[in-house]
């Protein structure tokens, strides 16, 4: 969907675990509750029902996934003033049916499973860098801060401090943004590997701390695509590969599908993991960093059960998700396709790198460094400057009264 940065004239926020949802409507869409009929309507030959929003000039229809429905004739606006309501345009408050929340995809982490054949691509071209792997073990490794908690609650040295977990050839070990793979024949060919760990010279970022010399880790290796030169992971030796979750593609059998774009597959690949860590460890708090351990955004992840739509500011002209709607009525002269309610988490964040940043916000950044209970994801710097983009963008589209809560910004993140 090619609509980054373009503003929702119409934004819907539903919750599956509370059953409710809010739907904004810009004032240059209708100027009064009066003007807007919503209804819902369930189709016959499937599970699938949909939300119709009815405005002066436009019929829209949100398809809902199956087994959420909304409740008929429970969509009430709010009066003037609530929860931001007012001058960003009018605010409906809706019920919904939930018989089953909505399914969604995880992440290659969850994926992963033993005699199964996988393949692996570079996701920024496509080329093959593992081929036919079927592991015998998929297991993972200790969390991300295993060692700092093992340091806390140890009186003496950390007794895994130099125990070095690699894969067997038939093994997959899976971290908390990455998977470990012992080499084979098709990686030699296709990967390059440059001795000198030196991940961060390309770095663009221009915070302050930039030019102070920062910890590398020793003794690893940066391993790219031959092909594309796209940093993909590390090698932890010769033969041990450390790939990163969100630059490689994994593919089952012989099937290949990579058709959608690098910035959605990030988005897709980070939330799904967020919802993952969050369901298996109870964490909700992140900070996403470079492999130099340099923070690039805080991340606390509020709710998983939500379903987005969004209407943006121009009409979409062809490319749409869904057949156009007939004229019911005759009262609307202008189709908007129909768009689906897709299933998102809801984020906090904090971006780390603003040297411009209040000084409320430098001191929620050191309060979180301090803090055992946020967990470190580790990502390739490029990687943390496009959830950075993302995470903005989202924000950037929201209307202004869900843009930002306490020193905050909020985004979503579709899974
Ligand atoms: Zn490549």
């Amino acid at each position: 969907m090619d609509e980054s940065g373009r503003r929702h004239e119409v934004f819907i926020e539903l919750r599956q675990r509370l059953q409710s949802g809010l739907l904004i409507m810009r004032n240059d869409v209708a100027h009064s509750p009066t003007e807007v009929k919503v209804s819902s309507s369930s189709s016959s030959s499937s599970t699938e029902s949909s939300l119709l929003i009815q405005t002066p000039r436009e019929l829209r229809r949100v398809t809902l996934p199956p087994g959420v429905s909304v409740v008929p004739g429970s969509c009430q606006p709010t009066p003037s003033g609530d929860d931001g309501a007012g001058e960003e345009g009018l605010h409906f408050r809706l019920r919904l049916d939930v018989k089953q929340q909505a399914e969604w995809r995880g992440s290659v982490i969850e994926r992963l499973q033993v005699q199964r054949s996988y393949g692996f691509l570079c996701q920024a071209c496509g080329a093959c860098i593992q081929e036919k792997r079927v592991f015998r073990r998929v297991l993972p490794l200790p969390s991300g801060n295993w060692n700092a908690l093992v340091g806390d609650w140890c009186c003496h040295p950390d007794p895994f401090a130099n125990l070095k977990l690699h894969p067997r050839p038939e093994d997959c070990l899976t971290g908390d943004t990455y998977f470990l793979l012992a080499g084979d024949d098709s990686s030699n060919q296709a990967l390059t590997i440059n001795p000198r760990a030196a991940p961060e010279t390309t770095a663009t970022n221009h915070s302050q701390d930039s030019d102070k010399p920062r910890p590398v880790h020793t003794g690893t290796s940066v391993v790219s695509c031959k092909k594309c030169s796209a940093m993909l992971g590390e090698a932890l030796t010769r033969d041990v590969f450390k790939f990163y979750i969100t630059e490689v593609v994994e593919t089952e059998g012989d099937g290949i599908t990579n058709d959608i774009t690098r910035l959605e597959f990030v988005e897709k690949t980070v939330s799904a993991r967020l919802v993952e860590l969050s369901s298996a460890q109870s964490m909700f708090r992140f900070s996403l960093q470079t492999p130099s351990g340099k923070a690039a955004v805080l991340l606390w992840l509020l709710n998983t059960d939500t379903l987005v739509a969004w209407f943006p500011e121009k009409p979409v002209v062809s490319g749409g998700n869904g057949p156009l709607i007939p004229l019911g009525d005759g009262r609307g002269d202008e189709e908007h396709p129909s768009r689906h309610a897709v299933s998102a988490v809801k984020v906090l964040y904090l971006p780390c790198g603003a040297t411009n940043a209040p000084s409320s916000h430098r001191e929620l950044i050191s309060a979180w460094e301090k803090d055992i209970s946020v967990h470190p994801l580790t990502l390739p710097e490029t990687t943390c400057q496009e959830v950075v983009q993302l995470l903005q963008t989202s924000t950037s589209c929201l209307p202004p009264s869900l843009r930002s809560m306490n020193s905050y910004q909020v985004a979503y993140m579709r899974r």
